[in-house]
């Protein structure tokens, strides 16, 4: 049976987009499968202002449109379906979606994930001000100011060495007496004059005034409350990449990211992954755009049999 598609991407956000408009541009019949609508994670973001190219910045959702139109102008198929399961066991791929089934010669993998969340008042009405799940992204909006940020693994403690270069200090609020990251990041954090901890204690309420003011925080132990001052709080209690369809078909990290090689081919032939989905993503809009292209082109090579 002859399969409908060359390419089936799973996902339209940056990295499933810029897969798609390298994958039509190589004459490839592509359709990308969108379970809400296209821009993924960039959807939530305003201002982004390290993406290269846009030196004043650019919001999420204009250059979630731009991606979209671009890929449909080379010819790309988009269509809104959530993925369900896949059978790519052979060389036809079944793709199963809640409103169809779709066959192609290779998948490509782009379901990016979500930032686990404290769940606490205040934290989704000042989203994109003053809390944040990115200091990669967002550090240089808190220049100079007292920051605090939530968690005690590997991320918490990167993320917040990495904002003491332009705030004034870095709060660390951590549920337990103990941090779970690396011993030579809590090495760095405990010895940075910058960064102080504030243990067994959990984040209650974010409060505000059109952006963030204050925290209201509890002792684990105690039960105690108190009040913080911050004007800005990061939040780093994991991240979780949409791949519970895969279970059992790819090969999958502890965290549930994909696991993929440079070339972005996972452990099924035809079967690619890219942007934040893959293990060892740096979670960038940049690179999950870098990581779409090389995994459209490496689809390329693997369906007309090119090696480079
Ligand atoms: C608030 C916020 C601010 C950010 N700011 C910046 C910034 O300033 N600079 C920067 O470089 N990066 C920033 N990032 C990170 C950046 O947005 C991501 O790295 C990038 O968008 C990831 O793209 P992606 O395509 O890999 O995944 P996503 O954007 O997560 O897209 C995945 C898509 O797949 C879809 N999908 C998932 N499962 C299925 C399924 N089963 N079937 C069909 N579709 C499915 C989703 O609906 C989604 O549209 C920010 C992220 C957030 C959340």
């Amino acid at each position: 049976m002859d399969p409908e598609y060359d390419v089936v991407i799973v996902g339209g956000g940056a990295a499933g987009l810029s897969a798609a408009l390298y994958s039509v541009r190589a004459m490839l019949k592509t359709v990308v499968l969108e379970r809400i609508a296209c821009g993924g994670q960039i959807l939530l973001t305003g201002d982004i202002e390290n993406y290269p190219g846009f030196p004043k910045g650019v919001q999420g959702p204009d250059l979630a449109q731009l991606y979209e139109e671009q890929a449909r102008r080379f010819g790309a198929q988009i269509k809104l379906d959530e993925v369900e399961s896949l059978d790519v066991a052979g060389p036809v791929k079944r793709v199963k979606g809640a409103e169809g089934e779709y066959t192609a010669r290779a998948v490509i993998i782009a379901t990016g994930g979500e930032h686990n969340k404290l769940g606490v008042p205040g934290e989704e009405e000042y989203a994109g001000r003053g809390v944040s799940y990115c200091a990669t992204c967002d550090g240089n909006f808190f220049r100079d100011m007292d920051v605090v940020v939530v968690g005690g693994g590997d991320s918490a403690l990167e993320e917040g060495l990495y904002l003491t270069r332009m705030v004034s200090s870095v709060t660390v609020v951590h549920r337990r007496d103990q941090l779970r990251a690396s011993r030579i990041l809590q090495q760095r954090a405990l010895e940075d004059p910058k960064v102080r901890f504030q243990w067994n204690t959990v984040v209650k309420q974010i409060h505000g005034n059109g952006s963030v003011e204050g925290l209201s925080l509890e002792d684990v132990r105690t039960g105690e409350t108190s009040q913080m001052k911050t004007g800005g709080i990061f939040i780093y209690i994991g991240f979780h990449p949409n791949t519970a369809f895969l279970k059992g078909l790819l090969a999958m990290d502890n965290g549930g990211h994909v696991v993929a090689d440079l070339r972005m081919a996972t452990s099924v032939p035809g079967v690619f992954a890219c942007g934040d989905v893959r293990q060892f993503s740096d979670r960038q809009l940049g690179s999950a755009v870098g990581d779409g292209i090389v995994a459209a082109l490496s689809a390329y090579r693997y369906l007309t049999g090119e090696h480079s």
